[in-house]
């Protein structure tokens, strides 16, 4: 049908924003054929910028762009959406303490699950970009309880890309040549992109490197660090990388991960590969339907064991951490 598809995206007026509007509005999620809704969730002092961010969507006349809406009331900017990509959080500021940086974002990440529960559509997917995504993405989770748990997600498809672009360029193959690239674990220094598990041109990905070391010591922190050797070039954050991603992750939730491969998305555990049951933890993934499953029955070997375990156990102390808040 031609209803337009809504999509609410919060902290519209920041840097990833201005990438993000812009690509949803012209297609780029959910193609040529679907018109898209924007409802742009911003606080109070962003609204007038979110403003001139309007005009210009306007002013780019997409043919896929049915309307947009702004506000800063959640429970109106969440009404009937189908699809919300939860951008905006409060950054980590100078002499925060990490338990201040979960309290301010408890605040906002409790509200938007508790708007979501009470006024989104029920066919609602959420992923959460703004950090700590993972955790983030806990607590809107544990605040809307009538959503299914299945329905929360947070990035690691930035990641995963990197780790992609990172090997191709590596092994001098297209990126199309590289298959089930792996980000396990949290959005954080902490995060595993495993290589044993990928793929390069049908062949075992650790093996066609063939170097240990260049694993440990060059791939994982390349990875795992980019965001702040982007800072340091350009002076300024990921924010259209962090854009694409979050558009790859959600389109291939919605429209399907490509047979004979997956991706990296953080999810609530099933307890698979010995991750806690309800931590948002980066996994594997194959989609269909908007449906996500973990890829099972992975050999994980002691090295990426030590990986997988020391994020997660980071994943866990942020989960006590806003528990003892009482944000969980
Ligand atoms: P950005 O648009 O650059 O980033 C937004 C969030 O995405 C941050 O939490 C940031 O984390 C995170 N992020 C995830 N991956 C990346 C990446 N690769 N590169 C950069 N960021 C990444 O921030 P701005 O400050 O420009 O914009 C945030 C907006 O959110 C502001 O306009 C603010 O007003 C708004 N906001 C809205 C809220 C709401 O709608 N209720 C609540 C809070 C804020 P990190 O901090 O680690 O860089």
């Amino acid at each position: 049908s031609n209803t337009p598809v809504k999509v609410a995206v919060t902290g519209a007026a920041g840097q990833i924003g201005y990438s993000l509007l812009f690509r949803i509005a012209s297609g780029a999620l959910l193609g040529p054929d679907t018109p898209v809704q924007l409802q742009l969730l911003e606080i109070e002092p962003a609204l007038k910028s979110l403003e001139g961010v309007v005009m210009e969507l306007d002013d780019c006349a997409f043919p896929t762009l049915a309307g947009v809406e702004i506000g800063s009331d959640p429970n109106v900017i969440f009404d009937g959406a189908n699809i919300a990509l939860l951008v905006g959080a409060r950054p980590r500021t100078k002499g925060m303490e990490r338990g201040d940086l979960l309290s301010a974002n408890g605040a906002i990440f409790t509200g938007q699950g508790k708007a979501l529960n009470d006024h989104a559509a029920d066919d609602i997917r959420i992923g959460v970009t703004g950090n700590p995504a993972n955790t983030n993405a806990l607590i809107a989770m544990s605040n809307a309880p009538d959503i299914p748990s299945e329905r929360f997600s947070a990035l690691t498809r930035l990641d995963h890309n990197r780790a992609i672009s990172q090997l191709a360029a590596k092994l001098g193959v297209p990126v199309t040549e590289i298959k089930k690239m792996t980000i396990w674990g949290n959005h954080s220094a902490t995060q595993y992109p495993d290589l044993f598990h990928a793929e390069v041109s049908g062949k075992n990905a650790a093996e066609a490197v063939g170097d240990q070391a260049w694993i440990e010591n060059d791939f994982i922190p390349t990875v795992a660090k980019r965001g702040a050797a982007i800072i340091e070039a350009r002076g300024a954050s990921s924010a259209a990388s962090a854009a694409s991603a979050t558009i790859d992750a959600a389109r291939d939730w919605i429209k399907g991960s490509a047979e004979g491969d997956w991706i990296s998305m953080a999810v609530a555990s099933d307890g698979s590969y010995g991750v806690p049951e309800g931590i948002i933890s980066s996994f594997p993934v194959t989609t269909k339907n908007g449906d996500w499953e973990i890829v099972q029955g992975l050999e994980i070997d002691d090295f990426s064991r030590g990986k997988i375990d020391a994020s997660v156990k980071e994943l866990e102390e942020e989960r006590d951490a806003v528990k003892e808040l009482g944000l969980i």
